[in-house]
């Protein structure tokens, strides 16, 4: 009954588990919500106004298909400002939201024979975008100690003549892990004779980085025509439901992209769009802000898991999720003598213990892993924990 094309992709994972979610609280049951991708803070108040503005003063008919200009032009001076990087208005797209971005560049520039190279753990969503061009996802191995950087032979060996994109997520959800300058000088280099090859760098957690400052991947090389640098309101100024997010790069792609925009969404909300202006140009302390406290509750989480034996947590740099591997709690079996195999069994074996949401690592090609958000309050996070912790005692091996 249905196209080829949408029986190539999965549900969104992540999006199921805040389904489930809800629907225990629904059922007035407790619900201790590890598996949020998105700031627990409201839209900053200055950005409301904005958008409250931008109704009353008549901004709410189509705009432009790629935005209009004075948002454009607020994402040049934003790039400028933060992160040293100068494009100019015709080289910038704005969709709605990061993920629209992504989706909108895969359909653009891949298609059937083309394969597509993403770091495994991986963002839930990237294999879909790429298989539902046709084109083939070709994973590649990362390093958890360091935070999950690639494994460069492994990289080697999946670069071929077909490789015609490589999508890069630092900091990474899920793992949060931050590469350094010097992997992505080797990858850079790795490619350098390739300019057949676009380089996706997804930069949606770009403020959230703890112990290293933030370096945009088209700093590195900024005459790379190839560099598609893709950046979001969403998580940066708590945005996620307002739908705004961009990319900068080349401006045929940029073109492509608006036209294909111009036939599908025809353009992005044009009350989201005066807000936006606001949030990228307004002050910026609140940016600083809920960074400080994305810190604190990472050490805070980092220090509760530690108190969970048997599991492992690297220190993540960036974003705000942990990867602790559970690998020591699979293969094992509930009170009731039912098997836990899989890390998505764990997940839900947690959430009916005790619910605890978090998603497992299945979802994200890291089968020991789960995945937890600390984009919560202190307390859930202490309850959660513990809570984790009473929950794996209570497995049989
Ligand atoms: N990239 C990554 C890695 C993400 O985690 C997300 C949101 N979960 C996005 C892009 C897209 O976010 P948005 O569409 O809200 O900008």
């Amino acid at each position: 009954m249905f196209s080829d094309r949408i029986s190539r992709i999965q549900p969104s994972a992540t999006l199921a588990m805040t389904s489930k979610a809800a629907e225990l609280k629904r059922n007035n049951k407790p619900v201790y919500n590890m598996s949020v991708g998105e700031p627990d803070f409201p839209t900053p108040s200055n950005i409301q106004e904005a958008g409250i503005d931008a109704i009353k003063n008549g901004h709410t008919r189509y705009t432009p298909g790629g935005g209009t200009f004075e948002l454009k032009d607020a994402i040049c001076q934003k790039l400028k400002r933060d992160n040293n990087l100068f494009f100019d208005i015709n080289q910038v797209v704005v969709s709605c939201g990061g993920k629209h971005s992504l989706y909108n560049a895969c359909q653009v520039l891949f298609q059937a024979g083309d394969e597509v190279i993403i770091f495994s753990p991986y963002w839930v969503s990237f294999p879909d975008f790429v298989t539902v061009t046709g084109a083939k996802p070709v994973f590649v191995e990362t390093n958890p100690a360091s935070q999950n950087e690639p494994n460069f032979d492994d990289l080697k060996n999946k670069i071929t003549n077909k490789t015609k994109g490589i999508i890069i997520n630092s900091p990474s959800n899920p793992t949060g892990g931050v590469w350094s300058d010097d992997a992505i000088v080797t990858l850079l280099e790795m490619i350098q004779d390739r300019s057949d090859i676009w380089v996706f760098s997804d930069e949606c957690y770009e403020q959230l980085t703890y112990d290293i400052p933030f370096k945009s991947i088209a700093t590195f090389n900024p005459d790379l025509d190839n560099i598609i640098t893709f950046q979001s309101c969403s998580k940066t100024y708590a945005m996620t439901g307002w739908r705004i997010g961009y990319l900068a790069g080349n401006a045929k792609l940029v073109n492509a992209i608006a036209k294909l925009q111009g036939q599908s969404t025809s353009c992005p909300n044009s009350i989201a769009q005066y807000a936006a202006i606001e949030a990228l140009t307004g002050d910026q302390e609140c940016v600083l802000d809920m960074k400080k406290k994305f810190h604190k509750r990472r050490d805070l989480i980092l220090q509760e898991l530690s108190k969970i034996s048997n599991i492992t947590c690297e220190k993540p740099n960036g974003a705000f999720y942990v990867f602790p591997n559970i690998g020591h709690y699979l293969n094992t079996c509930n009170h009731k003598g039912e098997p836990i195999r899989t890390s998505s069994d764990l997940s839900l074996y947690i959430l009916d213990m005790t619910g605890v949401v978090t998603v497992a690592g299945d979802s994200f090609g890291a089968p020991n892993y789960i995945r937890l958000s600390y984009a919560t309050s202190d307390q859930v996070i202490i309850d959660a924990c513990q809570l984790i912790n009473q929950a794996l005692l209570k497995l049989n091996f």
